[in-house]
């Protein structure tokens, strides 16, 4: 537990279809927490941006899951920050795994598509997290600080005070196996402490860290109980509007 406003973020990945988006926003619609006492949002398929944007409660903020760094040209079937911001999207998940395994994106994209997101004014969330095989070998703490360290490379400390940076162990996405609250406080911490390291103390204090990986409404209190950790990225559980109000239940008054 921090004094950082904790941020609660679903990710639907490549699920739904315009019904069931309508179908979600009328049920979680008056039941979402004060936005004095947390950030919610949802990561949605570009093509429900905008009606989650226009339909969804005003306390639930909208995010992209992907984003273009280039600005507008030629680039077919690609989106713009630009656009993002346009519309009223608030964040943009840049480097989740399943981009990089499937997708082949490198740290080097991750870098320009927080820098577009940054300058267009759209809040990054950036995605880092380490194989089962290098969590097994004992190599977490080197591989995310690479991640970040690139990830980062040339933002200025202003920038990096808004952004959301969010751990999510490949071992723990989708397979229920959720990383311990230590084992995910102490790699929240080391994240932190790589902005620390590069940028001090008031940026490390400021950026907020999310875990991610296999959180449920049974499991979400005890992370966010945790020093280091200041929210949650949820696949799985964010599908469904009654577990997505289950994983704010701490929130409500
Ligand atoms: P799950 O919550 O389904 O494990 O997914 C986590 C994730 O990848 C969120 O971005």
């Amino acid at each position: 537990m921090s004094n950082r406003k904790p941020f609660i973020a679903g990710n639907w990945k490549l699920n739904k279809t315009l019904k069931d988006v309508f179908a979600f926003t009328a049920e979680v619609a008056g039941k979402l927490p004060s936005e004095d006492k947390v950030d919610v949002a949802i990561a949605a398929p570009a093509l429900y941006l905008v009606p989650l944007k226009h339909h969804g409660d005003k306390a639930l903020k909208v995010a992209a899951e992907n984003v273009y760094y280039k600005g507008f040209g030629a680039y077919t079937g690609e989106i713009a920050a630009e656009q993002l911001a346009a519309e009223g999207i608030e964040y943009a998940v840049i480097g989740h795994s399943e981009r990089r395994e499937y997708f082949h994106e490198t740290d080097e994209d991750i870098n320009l598509k927080a820098k577009a997101l940054l300058a267009a004014g759209v809040t990054p969330i950036m995605c880092c997290g380490e194989s089962l095989e290098t969590f097994e070998a004992g190599k977490t703490a080197e591989w995310v600080t690479a991640q970040i360290e690139k990830g980062l490379s040339g933002l200025t400390a202003e920038q990096v005070a808004t952004l959301v940076i969010a751990y999510e162990p490949i071992w723990a996405i989708g397979t229920g196996k959720t990383a311990t609250n230590e084992i995910a406080d102490e790699t929240c911490g080391v994240i932190r402490n790589v902005v620390r390291h590069l940028y001090g103390d008031a940026t490390a204090e400021a950026v907020r860290i999310q875990y991610g990986g296999s959180v449920k409404p049974e499991t979400i209190e005890g992370l966010m109980a945790k020093e280091n950790i200041d929210g949650a990225l949820v696949g799985g559980a964010s599908l469904d509007a009654e577990s997505f109000l289950g994983l704010l239940e701490m929130y409500q008054a």
